[in-house]
């Protein structure tokens, strides 16, 4: 069976290793001069290689589509993959069950990947970029702007379009188009947010243990407890990559930011009575004070409407109302969601409906789609390079063998 791969990052890399491990004649291609640049960047480049969580857990951890990676997690599941690669090189779990490479080197999973791949006689085609796949039912061509190479079945790994730098430029959605597949509109996803508001005073301040809810309209679209960064224009971190995957295709979105969403409003009044009533505290800045960042300080009493040398003594009970509502939904309008230069993944792609669960154009036999072509996406934690791999493992094994059609 001959079998090219185009695409050399984390699913192209894994299907051409599963491939060939399956008996299949492989070429891998990549148009960069290296294998797996985006890889290298994983993680703030310590590689959070996978999750080790259950398959439910997985799924659940999948934003769009997760349904359709039901069977492609069982077949190589979470376990799987640790077993996977603990034999390639020396793992770690961390907190949240994300698993990285012991050294902390996403550069130690490119060379296991290298290693391997040479192993199993794959033959690496570099700085060669495919132009087109031409060709029906198990008889390809695959054009590139060096030569033409045949192939039984072609595995699509190149990517979606987030962080073009790397490569991923979304030159595999092109070919599925040209295929006759349809492929649904891309959106950046796990993005900081842009805000109309000006928070510029407040860029570079972290916070941690604070709610973020997305109301599109009245509706709630989801809510995120954790650590959060403002930028000169929005907000970032953890929690607001999160919920930029759930806003990414709406309009009208505004952000309410709990600081206190461990006291209801009725504990947190008492609070406030009490820190009021607190001779020491003269001023409400310094009520504040004890309760958020300074940095902070000054920006919430502006958005409550205080001067910035209101003394406590003058705190009417309707203000202290305000103050309170303040603390606990602290208002942004969203004006956009960042692009794809500084996207973790892309939302969007292949449609999963041209798909079988293995992966396989259902109008192009021979032909598969795998890791972030395909219109899935997942949250922070392990879980794209998962998907990437378990669809790659799904294609690999179905391409290498005849008659494992579904
Ligand atoms: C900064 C950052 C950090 C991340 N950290 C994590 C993390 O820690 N854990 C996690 O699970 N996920 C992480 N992700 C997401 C994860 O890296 C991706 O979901 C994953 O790499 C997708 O794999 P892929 O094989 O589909 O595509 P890619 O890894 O993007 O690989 C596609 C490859 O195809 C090549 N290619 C494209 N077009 C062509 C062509 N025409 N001809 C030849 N070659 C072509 C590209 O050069 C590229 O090498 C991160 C992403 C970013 C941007």
């Amino acid at each position: 069976m001959k079998i090219v791969v185009v695409g050399g990052g984390a699913s192209g890399m894994m299907a051409a290793l599963i491939s060939a491990k399956e008996g299949a004649q492989v070429t891998l291609i990549e148009k960069n001069e290296k294998t797996g640049k985006k890889l290298y960047i994983t993680g703030k480049g310590r590689c959070n290689l996978l999750n080790l969580c259950s398959e439910t857990e997985f799924l659940d951890n999948v934003v769009t589509n997760s349904k359709f990676l039901f069977s492609a997690i069982h077949k190589f599941s979470p376990e799987d993959a640790y077993s996977f690669f603990e034999k390639m090189l020396p793992l770690k779990v961390e907190r949240g069950n994300r698993v990285f490479p012991l050294s902390d080197k996403s550069s130690d999973v490119l060379k296991a990947f290298s290693r391997a791949l040479k192993r199993y006689s794959v033959k690496v085609v570099l700085n060669c970029n495919v132009l087109a796949i031409d060709g029906e039912e198990y008889a390809y061509t695959v054009k590139t702007d060096g030569g033409e190479y045949s192939a039984d079945r072609v595995i699509v790994a190149t990517g979606g379009k987030s962080y073009p730098s790397t490569g991923s430029t979304g030159d595999g959605l092109i070919f599925a188009q040209s295929a006759g597949l349809e492929v649904t509109k891309t959106y950046p996803a796990l993005c900081p947010l842009y805000v109309k508001e000006d928070v510029k005073s407040l860029e570079g301040l972290s916070l941690k243990n604070v709610s973020l809810t997305a109301f599109c309209g009245q509706k709630e679209v989801v809510s995120e407890f954790g650590e959060m960064l403002f930028t000169d224009k929005g907000i970032s971190g953890p929690i607001a990559l999160t919920v930029s995957s759930y806003v990414n295709k709406l309009d009208s979105v505004t952000l309410s930011l709990d600081l206190k969403p461990a006291l209801n409003n009725e504990v947190l009044d008492k609070r406030l009575i009490r820190e009021l009533d607190n001779p020491d505290r003269k001023f409400l800045k310094s009520v504040l004070r004890s309760l958020m960042p300074m940095r902070l300080v000054e920006f919430v009493m502006t958005r409550a409407g205080f001067k910035k040398d209101k003394p406590t003594g003058e705190i009417t009970k309707a203000e202290r109302g305000k103050i309170l509502s303040v603390l606990k939904g602290l208002k942004f309008t969203v004006s956009k969601v960042g692009d794809y230069n500084c996207a973790v993944v892309t939302s969007g792609g292949v449609s999963v409906k041209e798909l079988t669960p293995c992966c396989e154009a259902k109008k192009k036999k021979g032909l598969y789609f795998i890791g972030e072509t395909i219109d899935v996406d997942a949250l922070t934690g392990g879980f794209n390079l998962q998907a990437a791999f378990s669809t790659a493992y799904a294609a690999a094994t179905s391409a290498s063998h005849d008659g494992n059609r579904q």
